[in-house]
């Protein structure tokens, strides 16, 4: 895995990846992660796409996803 994540790769993408978090609303984290949630990919922030791949946040990631 590069680090896509990380330094330079950040300063191409909007405010350098940082923005409000869907999932948790916090404010200026890292929202370059991204997780499948019913097939469909989002992105969230590192702690919410640890708790979404444990099982955690199911109901607010499904909540995100639009409706297809
Ligand atoms: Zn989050």
């Amino acid at each position: 895995m590069g680090k896509t994540h990380r330094g330079k790769g950040l300063k191409d993408q909007v405010r350098q990846g940082r923005s409000e978090c869907p999932v948790c609303k916090r404010t200026a984290v890292k929202v370059v992660f991204e997780v499948q949630v019913k097939d469909k990919t989002i992105k969230v922030c590192k702690t919410c796409k640890a708790s979404i791949s444990h099982g955690k946040f199911q109901k607010e990631a499904e909540a995100l996803v639009p409706a297809s």
